[in-house]
């Protein structure tokens, strides 16, 4: 129901809590953050818990996760119970990927069919899970993860948006829309991604609203979007001129 996701110079695990805290009012039954850790070795360390945002405050340790790249979510639960495994992030088998959605992948049934036949085993009884698995399935045969996703956006129905970190790429966010809101911002040292533009006033003004089916991906450094083949693109560009 909320994401929230940040690639820049600072520690991100308050970014992301307080961006989550700014998305509260869209409501939600579970909350969850991934962060990229370890420089030499990127790691992804995960927490999420079923109920509001102080039951996931309460678990995360700070310690834990030093990290500069992140994603947040707060979850409305439409395919599974709202439980702690249901809750996003969702990992793929071997932990390389994470993986936040709002909306609803149509065609999730088949494609878990799909997926089992193959071998996949499944932790939760999401869409979101379905298309976390194969996304993993697809970066095998990618150059890289945008290709990954740009492959995954052709596969998928229903209307969604999501983003994605991956510690083979540890600099980058990358996010897609297909029917449901998704913002990008440029920040000094930093660019983000939320749900809406309530999750970027406190970090910058100069937003772009993601079109459907563009895929975007954000390194500190800059904002790149495409549309599903990879050709250039951009969303929609303005500047914030009012408060929340
Ligand atoms: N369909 C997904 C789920 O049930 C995402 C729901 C949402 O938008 O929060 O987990």
């Amino acid at each position: 129901c909320g994401i929230i996701g940040y690639t820049g110079d600072r520690d991100v695990l308050p970014v992301l809590l307080d961006g989550l805290a700014t998305l509260e009012y869209r409501g939600y039954d579970s909350a969850g953050v991934v962060v990229i850790t370890g420089s030499a070795s990127p790691e992804l360390r995960m927490v999420k818990r079923a109920g509001k945002l102080d039951q996931l405050q309460g678990v995360v340790r700070e310690d834990d996760l030093h990290g500069t790249v992140g994603l947040g979510h707060t979850r409305w639960a439409t395919h599974g119970q709202p439980t702690d495994r249901n809750a996003h992030p969702h990992l793929d088998q071997v932990g390389d990927l994470a993986f936040v959605h709002n909306g609803i992948i149509e065609n999730y049934a088949e494609l878990r069919a799909e997926l089992e036949a193959d071998g996949v085993s499944f932790l939760s009884e999401t869409d979101t899970e379905v298309a976390t698995q194969l996304l993993a399935r697809l970066r095998r045969d990618e150059a890289d993860l945008a290709e990954a996703v740009r492959a995954l956006m052709r596969r998928l129905e229903g209307q969604f948006a999501f983003a994605v970190v991956d510690r083979r790429e540890p600099d980058r966010l990358v996010a897609a829309r297909r029917g449901a809101p998704l913002v990008l911002g440029r920040a000094d040292g930093a660019n983000l991604l939320a749900s809406d533009v309530a999750g970027l006033i406190a970090h910058t003004r100069d937003v772009e609203s993601l079109l459907d089916d563009q895929v975007a991906v954000l390194t500190p450094d800059g904002i790149e979007v495409t549309d599903v083949h990879g050709a250039p693109s951009s969303g929609q560009r303005f500047t914030v001129d009012w408060d929340i």
